[in-house]
Protein backbone atom coordinates (compact mmCIF):
# COMPACT_ATOMS: atom_id res chain seq x y z
CA UNK A 1 0.00 0.00 0.00
CA UNK A 2 1.32 3.47 -0.29
CA UNK A 3 1.49 6.08 1.84
CA UNK A 4 0.89 10.24 0.29
CA UNK A 5 -0.85 11.21 -2.63
CA UNK A 6 -0.81 8.21 -5.32
CA UNK A 7 0.74 9.51 -8.48
CA UNK A 8 3.34 12.12 -7.15
CA UNK A 9 5.98 9.94 -6.97
CA UNK A 10 5.46 8.63 -10.70
CA UNK A 11 4.85 12.78 -11.28
CA UNK A 12 8.09 13.71 -10.03
CA UNK A 13 10.27 10.86 -11.44
CA UNK A 14 8.55 11.76 -15.36
CA UNK A 15 9.84 15.65 -14.34
CA UNK A 16 13.08 14.19 -13.06
CA UNK A 17 13.72 12.24 -16.26
CA UNK A 18 13.00 15.46 -18.72
CA UNK A 19 15.15 17.72 -16.63
CA UNK A 20 17.79 15.20 -17.08
CA UNK A 21 17.25 14.74 -20.52
CA UNK A 22 17.38 18.50 -21.51
CA UNK A 23 20.28 18.88 -19.43
CA UNK A 24 21.96 15.64 -21.15
CA UNK A 25 21.58 16.93 -24.85
CA UNK A 26 22.71 20.24 -23.66
CA UNK A 27 25.92 18.85 -23.28
CA UNK A 28 25.51 16.58 -25.91
CA UNK A 29 24.60 13.25 -24.76
CA UNK A 30 21.49 11.60 -25.11
CA UNK A 31 18.84 11.16 -22.10
CA UNK A 32 19.62 7.78 -21.28
CA UNK A 33 23.29 7.63 -21.30
CA UNK A 34 22.91 9.67 -17.74
CA UNK A 35 21.59 7.28 -14.93
CA UNK A 36 19.33 8.22 -12.05
CA UNK A 37 19.89 6.55 -8.64
CA UNK A 38 17.00 7.66 -6.81
CA UNK A 39 18.07 8.41 -3.46
CA UNK A 40 16.02 6.21 -0.68
CA UNK A 41 16.91 7.12 2.49
CA UNK A 42 14.31 7.51 5.18
CA UNK A 43 11.68 5.93 2.23
CA UNK A 44 9.40 3.27 3.38
CA UNK A 45 9.81 0.80 1.06
CA UNK A 46 5.83 1.13 -0.17
CA UNK A 47 7.13 4.45 -1.76
CA UNK A 48 10.79 2.96 -3.07
CA UNK A 49 8.09 0.39 -4.76
CA UNK A 50 5.89 2.67 -6.36
CA UNK A 51 9.10 4.50 -7.56
CA UNK A 52 10.16 1.07 -9.13
CA UNK A 53 6.53 0.76 -10.78
CA UNK A 54 7.55 4.14 -12.18
CA UNK A 55 10.64 2.70 -13.89
CA UNK A 56 13.47 3.47 -11.36
CA UNK A 57 15.81 0.70 -11.68
CA UNK A 58 18.17 2.14 -9.17
CA UNK A 59 18.07 2.68 -5.82
CA UNK A 60 20.89 4.50 -3.35
CA UNK A 61 20.91 4.22 0.72
CA UNK A 62 23.42 5.91 2.49
CA UNK A 63 23.16 3.69 5.96
CA UNK A 64 24.03 -0.41 5.74
CA UNK A 65 21.20 -0.99 8.43
CA UNK A 66 18.94 1.00 6.28
CA UNK A 67 19.63 -0.87 2.80
CA UNK A 68 19.76 -4.21 4.25
CA UNK A 69 16.39 -3.81 6.13
CA UNK A 70 15.18 -2.81 2.95
CA UNK A 71 16.91 -5.42 0.75
CA UNK A 72 15.02 -8.14 2.54
CA UNK A 73 11.91 -6.71 1.32
CA UNK A 74 12.61 -5.58 -2.04
CA UNK A 75 15.28 -7.51 -2.91
CA UNK A 76 16.87 -7.81 -6.48
CA UNK A 77 13.47 -6.05 -8.16
CA UNK A 78 16.74 -3.00 -8.33
CA UNK A 79 20.13 -2.60 -8.10
CA UNK A 80 21.15 -1.14 -4.84
CA UNK A 81 24.02 1.52 -4.25
CA UNK A 82 26.03 2.49 -1.25
CA UNK A 83 26.45 6.18 -1.50
CA UNK A 84 27.22 6.95 2.08
CA UNK A 85 30.40 6.65 4.20
CA UNK A 86 30.94 3.12 4.86
CA UNK A 87 32.69 1.27 7.75
CA UNK A 88 35.20 -1.32 7.35
CA UNK A 89 33.33 -3.78 9.60
CA UNK A 90 30.14 -3.02 7.83
CA UNK A 91 30.97 -4.58 4.80
CA UNK A 92 30.19 -7.85 5.29
CA UNK A 93 26.91 -7.42 5.33
CA UNK A 94 26.10 -5.26 1.92
CA UNK A 95 28.78 -6.97 -0.31
CA UNK A 96 26.67 -9.57 -1.67
CA UNK A 97 23.95 -7.53 -2.30
CA UNK A 98 25.33 -3.92 -3.72
CA UNK A 99 26.05 -2.98 -7.62
CA UNK A 100 28.45 0.07 -6.93
CA UNK A 101 29.85 1.16 -3.89
CA UNK A 102 29.86 4.76 -4.53
CA UNK A 103 32.27 5.84 -1.35
CA UNK A 104 35.40 4.31 -1.45
CA UNK A 105 37.80 6.73 0.20
CA UNK A 106 40.72 4.62 1.95
CA UNK A 107 42.89 1.59 2.02
CA UNK A 108 41.88 -0.14 4.75
CA UNK A 109 37.74 -0.34 3.63
CA UNK A 110 39.54 -1.53 -0.01
CA UNK A 111 41.54 -3.83 1.66
CA UNK A 112 38.03 -5.14 4.07
CA UNK A 113 36.16 -5.15 0.31
CA UNK A 114 38.79 -7.26 -1.51
CA UNK A 115 38.53 -10.08 1.20
CA UNK A 116 35.05 -9.85 1.43
CA UNK A 117 34.56 -10.12 -2.06
CA UNK A 118 36.98 -12.74 -2.32
CA UNK A 119 35.36 -14.99 0.23
CA UNK A 120 32.10 -14.70 -1.77
CA UNK A 121 33.98 -15.13 -5.37
CA UNK A 122 32.51 -11.85 -6.54
CA UNK A 123 34.06 -8.71 -8.43
CA UNK A 124 32.84 -5.41 -7.06
CA UNK A 125 31.97 -2.40 -8.62
CA UNK A 126 33.14 1.19 -6.88
CA UNK A 127 33.69 4.70 -7.43
CA UNK A 128 36.55 6.67 -5.42
CA UNK A 129 34.74 9.66 -3.40
CA UNK A 130 36.78 12.75 -4.24
CA UNK A 131 36.22 15.71 -1.91
CA UNK A 132 36.73 18.35 -4.54
CA UNK A 133 35.58 21.46 -2.59
CA UNK A 134 38.11 19.90 0.93
CA UNK A 135 35.31 20.40 2.91
CA UNK A 136 36.18 19.34 6.85
CA UNK A 137 32.54 17.84 6.83
CA UNK A 138 32.72 15.24 4.38
CA UNK A 139 35.20 12.41 3.64
CA UNK A 140 36.48 11.71 0.29
CA UNK A 141 40.13 11.77 -1.04
CA UNK A 142 41.48 14.98 -2.03
CA UNK A 143 42.12 15.78 -6.14
CA UNK A 144 45.51 15.62 -6.50
CA UNK A 145 45.45 12.37 -4.28
CA UNK A 146 43.04 10.56 -6.53
CA UNK A 147 45.47 9.11 -9.47
CA UNK A 148 47.44 7.30 -7.01
CA UNK A 149 44.87 6.03 -4.70
CA UNK A 150 43.01 4.77 -8.12
CA UNK A 151 45.94 2.98 -9.27
CA UNK A 152 46.74 1.38 -5.63
CA UNK A 153 42.91 0.43 -5.55
CA UNK A 154 43.38 -1.32 -9.18
CA UNK A 155 45.79 -4.04 -8.05
CA UNK A 156 43.28 -5.29 -5.54
CA UNK A 157 41.70 -8.82 -8.44
CA UNK A 158 38.17 -8.77 -6.57
CA UNK A 159 37.37 -4.84 -6.93
CA UNK A 160 37.42 -2.97 -9.89
CA UNK A 161 37.43 0.71 -10.44
CA UNK A 162 34.19 2.17 -12.55
CA UNK A 163 34.78 5.84 -12.00
CA UNK A 164 34.31 8.96 -9.33
CA UNK A 165 32.19 10.72 -7.05
CA UNK A 166 31.71 13.47 -5.18
CA UNK A 167 28.94 15.86 -3.02
CA UNK A 168 29.23 18.95 -3.86
CA UNK A 169 29.36 21.19 -1.16
CA UNK A 170 25.44 23.35 -0.64
CA UNK A 171 24.85 26.11 -2.25
CA UNK A 172 21.40 27.95 -3.03
CA UNK A 173 22.59 28.18 -6.39
CA UNK A 174 23.92 25.99 -8.21
CA UNK A 175 26.39 27.81 -10.48
CA UNK A 176 28.17 28.45 -7.44
CA UNK A 177 29.55 24.92 -7.42
CA UNK A 178 29.85 24.21 -11.18
CA UNK A 179 33.59 24.41 -10.67
CA UNK A 180 33.40 21.35 -8.38
CA UNK A 181 31.93 19.09 -11.57
CA UNK A 182 34.05 21.02 -13.45
CA UNK A 183 36.73 19.52 -12.01
CA UNK A 184 36.13 16.29 -11.33
CA UNK A 185 34.95 15.58 -14.94
CA UNK A 186 38.81 16.63 -15.45
CA UNK A 187 40.39 14.05 -13.24
CA UNK A 188 37.81 11.59 -14.63
CA UNK A 189 39.17 12.41 -18.55
CA UNK A 190 43.01 12.26 -17.24
CA UNK A 191 42.63 9.22 -15.25
CA UNK A 192 40.16 7.22 -18.02
CA UNK A 193 43.32 8.39 -21.08
CA UNK A 194 45.65 6.52 -19.26
CA UNK A 195 43.92 3.13 -19.98
CA UNK A 196 45.28 1.34 -16.85
CA UNK A 197 44.18 -2.42 -16.14
CA UNK A 198 41.59 -2.82 -13.74
CA UNK A 199 40.49 1.16 -13.84
CA UNK A 200 37.64 1.69 -16.05
CA UNK A 201 35.91 5.14 -16.23
CA UNK A 202 32.78 4.42 -16.75
CA UNK A 203 30.84 6.62 -14.22
CA UNK A 204 30.92 9.82 -13.42
CA UNK A 205 28.63 10.05 -10.00
CA UNK A 206 27.84 13.59 -9.53
CA UNK A 207 24.65 15.82 -9.29
CA UNK A 208 21.84 15.67 -6.37
CA UNK A 209 18.35 17.37 -6.31
CA UNK A 210 19.58 20.90 -6.02
CA UNK A 211 22.36 20.54 -8.29
CA UNK A 212 21.88 18.13 -11.00
CA UNK A 213 21.05 19.75 -13.77
CA UNK A 214 24.57 21.71 -13.45
CA UNK A 215 26.42 18.05 -12.89
CA UNK A 216 24.70 16.76 -16.42
CA UNK A 217 26.13 20.04 -18.28
CA UNK A 218 29.85 19.17 -16.60
CA UNK A 219 29.60 15.96 -17.53
CA UNK A 220 28.39 13.61 -14.82
CA UNK A 221 26.39 10.41 -15.95
CA UNK A 222 25.04 8.83 -12.49
CA UNK A 223 22.73 11.06 -10.52
CA UNK A 224 21.52 10.48 -6.91
CA UNK A 225 18.22 12.20 -6.48
CA UNK A 226 16.66 11.81 -3.20
CA UNK A 227 14.13 15.15 -2.01
CA UNK A 228 13.22 16.01 -5.91
CA UNK A 229 11.04 12.42 -6.16
CA UNK A 230 10.42 11.51 -2.50
CA UNK A 231 9.76 14.78 -1.11
CA UNK A 232 11.42 16.64 2.04
CA UNK A 233 12.95 14.25 4.49
CA UNK A 234 11.88 14.21 8.13
C1 LIG B 1 20.99 12.15 0.52
C2 LIG B 1 22.01 12.00 -0.54
C3 LIG B 1 21.72 12.35 -1.87
C4 LIG B 1 20.39 12.91 -2.33
O1 LIG B 1 20.17 14.19 -1.83
P1 LIG B 1 18.90 15.05 -2.29
O2 LIG B 1 19.33 16.43 -2.06
O3 LIG B 1 17.76 14.63 -1.43
O4 LIG B 1 18.65 14.75 -3.73
C5 LIG B 1 22.72 12.15 -2.81
N1 LIG B 1 23.93 11.65 -2.48
C6 LIG B 1 24.24 11.32 -1.22
C7 LIG B 1 25.59 10.77 -0.92
C8 LIG B 1 23.29 11.48 -0.21
O5 LIG B 1 23.62 11.14 1.06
Amino acid sequence: MSTGNAGVIKENIEKIKMRVAHAAQKSGRKPEDVKIIAVTKTVDTARITEAIEAGITDVGENRVQELCNKYDIIGARCNWHLIGSLQTNKVKYIIDKVALIHSLDRIELAEEIQKRAERISRIVDVLVQVNVAREETKSGIYLEQAYDFVKEISKYGNIRVRGLMTIAPFAENPEEVRFVFKELHKLYIDIGKENADNINMDYLSMGMSNDFEVAIEEGSNMVRIGTAIFGRRY
